[in-house]
């Protein structure tokens, strides 16, 4: 409870001037939540989180209508990168990582919104290799050469280097064994429980994201349809027979 933290309200979202996706999207992530935006491929996970994230127009896309705040400010306005000062920073779907560069250079690219000393950057860095061990192992390879799950977690990491106190995960478990996506959920958890990181983040998988989110959203045709504790969404029979693939 208390203030509000990151609010989207009644957001309509229109493609290339004639395609409406979004139409009317209400969500809230409270300080320290892990909120899970659901639904099937198409339903608007990515353009919510692009919609916050101001990512939209590069997409020749535009929010229509409503409003988002964080903290009780408007940000709608916001360039991504006066959001990711603000704390709110979104890591794509695809974990974009240069592919070229090494890890660890992949990772201090991500400070280049704050003023670092040497120092700093180290600290941040440490930082992050507590959180992802495997990525100090990989520190000086290419990040190209690494595996899909490494990859996943060196876009974090790179995100973490902002220093943000609220992440939009696009999708993390895309294109992942079964085990690397736990390993993954595992870090937003431990991110969550130790560092009071907040995250929305975007799921097809829906068993694994209502396992380690508090509250979940699903989304159908750019409209929630159901929203509710991730346990209460778990047991609902519509969601175990629509979205888990059981009944
Ligand atoms: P996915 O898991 O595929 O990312 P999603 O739920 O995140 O699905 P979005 O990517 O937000 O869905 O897409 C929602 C709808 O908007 C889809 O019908 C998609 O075709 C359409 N769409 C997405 N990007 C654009 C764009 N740049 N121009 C036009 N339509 C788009």
């Amino acid at each position: 409870g208390g203030e509000p933290y990151l609010v989207v309200n009644n957001v309509e979202v229109i493609y290339d001037h004639v395609i409406l996706v979004l139409k009317g999207v209400s969500l809230e992530v409270p300080r320290g939540g892990v909120v899970a935006l659901l639904g099937a491929n198409g339903a608007g996970k990515s353009t919510t989180l692009k919609a916050i994230s101001n990512l939209l127009r590069a997409e020749r896309g535009e929010v229509t209508k409503g409003s988002i705040s964080f903290k009780g400010e408007r940000v709608d306005d916001l360039t991504p990168n006066e959001l990711v000062r603000r704390g709110v920073i979104q890591v794509m779907e695809g974990r974009h990582c240069f592919e070229h560069l090494t890890i660890e250079e992949n990772l201090l690219t991500g400070a280049y919104t704050r003023r670092l000393s040497r120092a700093q950057l180290g600290q941040a860095l440490e930082r992050v290799y507590h959180y992802f061990p495997r990525l100090k192992e990989r520190r000086k390879s290419q990040a190209g050469y690494t595996s899909g799950g490494e990859q996943q977690m060196c876009a974090i990491g790179r995100a973490l280097m902002a220093a943000p106190e609220m992440i939009l995960l696009d999708e993390p478990s895309m294109g992942l064994a079964p085990q690397v996506v736990e390993e993954i959920f595992e870090i937003v958890h431990e991110l969550n429980a130790k560092e009071n990181v907040s995250f929305l983040l975007a799921e097809q998988n829906t068993m694994v994201a209502l396992r380690y989110a508090n509250f979940g959203y699903i989304l159908e045709n750019g409209r929630v349809v159901m929203e509710g504790d991730a346990q209460e969404l778990r047991e609902n029979e519509d969601v175990k027979e629509f979205y888990l693939g059981l009944s």
